[in-house]
């Protein structure tokens, strides 16, 4: 009657750390998401598009005016040269331009290289589309990419590899040598690279974020996809894009076309003027995360927890075992929602295979006050289980 394999599967770990959160009446700082409400002037235009724009279906690829915006975007801050006719996507979120990528790209028995931890979204849309999901893991602390074990495990039928940039959930930006390796490993094996670039823009200052695409025999062979949730820090809207040559984008519009068909115009509308009219808000912004960052940090250093480095996302990561805490990721986090009133996310959720199960994320894209008391809560869960354990 149902489908069994859904059936089965528990709900993400987003969303059973958010209920638990509420459950206990904790902090949040387990899913990813900013407390503060985004940027007034876009809401606002967001706000005068509902009053007064058009409320009916726009095209299937987008509004002209976003699309626009978004090959704009990459050409001034990327040095891209998108065409937004044929190579610009808009989507319902990143999680539907992958969806859709990995719909319109996969034929049956394709395997797809996903490096874990791994955003929780892949691996299952990959099996609905028929392919078969091949792991290579990556370890704290750098995160550092293993080419050579990514090259043992390509095989005559790998097409695709998935490229988290920067990394949810470790917050690493990847380097210019690992970013190269890897588009040499694409060229020789002919491999198209599902690049999830959503949290190009939500790096650390002074931080440059590279488009694998821009990479010398990648722009054919890339999909590059992006979001406003991360962009703007709102995540509820769910306006996203892919950008990937026609050939490309003409099969993945079609997968397109069967799952959403189109995204709210007038949330399209207000994140085209915001990309139109940036101001200082993607130097604002990353400062602003900065400073929230070095501001966590510091609390959970004072609480005896080891903080890992990271460059980029809205995330930092605490080492449990070298924080002298004896339990696995998820017994700590379950344990920190009920009993200490603070929720985190367990690493080891974005593993299928040999996870890590030492490492927690936090979101530190919170207002001073939620940063303090998560970190003193953490602290007493820590506590109870150096004692506990
Ligand atoms: N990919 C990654 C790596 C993410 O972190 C997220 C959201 N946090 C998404 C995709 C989904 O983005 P959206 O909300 O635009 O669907
Ligand atoms: N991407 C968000 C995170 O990593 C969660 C999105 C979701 O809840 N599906 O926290």
């Amino acid at each position: 009657m149902v489908n069994p394999i859904y059936a089965a599967m528990p709900r993400t770990v987003f969303s059973e750390m958010s209920e638990l959160a509420t459950e206990f009446g904790a902090i949040n700082l387990g899913q990813g998401f900013p407390d503060d409400p985004g940027p007034e002037s876009v809401r606002a235009k967001a706000a005068e598009a509902v009053l007064h724009g058009d409320n009916q279906y726009p095209p299937m690829s987008g509004l002209a005016s976003l699309r626009k915006a978004v090959a704009a975007h990459y050409a001034a801050r990327q040095g891209l040269d998108l065409d937004w006719v044929g190579e610009v996507t808009v989507t319902s979120g990143a999680t539907e331009a992958l969806a859709a990528t990995f719909l319109g790209l996969i034929s049956p028995g394709d395997e797809v290289i996903v490096l874990q931890p791994a955003y929780d979204s892949y691996a299952p849309v990959i099996r609905q589309a028929a392919g078969i999901p091949r792991f290579v893991n990556l370890a704290p602390p750098d995160w550092r990419l293993d080419i050579g074990a990514i090259r043992r495990e390509i095989t005559p039928r790998t097409r695709l590899i998935v490229l988290n940039n920067p990394m949810n959930p470790t917050g690493a930006v990847m380097s210019d040598a690992d970013l190269g390796a890897l588009a040499e490993l694409c060229v020789t094996h002919d491999l198209i690279a599902v690049c999830d670039e959503v949290w190009e823009e939500v790096v650390a200052p002074g931080v440059r974020h590279r488009p694998l695409m821009a990479l010398p025999g990648m722009r054919e062979r890339c999909v590059k996809i992006g979001s406003a949730g991360k962009m703007f820090g709102l995540t509820g809207w769910k306006v996203g894009w892919m950008c990937a040559a026609p050939a490309l984008t003409h099969a993945i519009l079609r997968a397109h076309q069967f799952l959403t068909y189109t995204t709210p115009p007038n949330l399209q509308a207000a994140v085209a003027w915001g990309l139109e009219h940036p101001a200082d808000w993607f130097d604002a912004m990353p400062a602003d995360l900065a400073r929230s960052r070095a501001r966590l940090t510091s609390a959970l250093e004072a609480q005896g927890f080891v903080v890992l480095p990271g460059e980029g996302t809205y995330f930092l990561n605490i080492d449990l075992a070298a924080s002298g805490v004896d339990l696995d990721d998820r017994t700590f986090c379950l344990r920190a929602v009920r009993e200490a009133g603070v929720a985190a996310i367990p690493v080891s959720a974005f593993y299928e295979e040999a996870p890590v199960r030492h490492v927690v994320r936090l979101c530190f894209a919170k207002g001073d006050a939620v940063l303090d008391g998560g970190a003193e809560r953490l602290g007493v869960a820590r506590t109870l289980s150096v004692s506990a354990s």
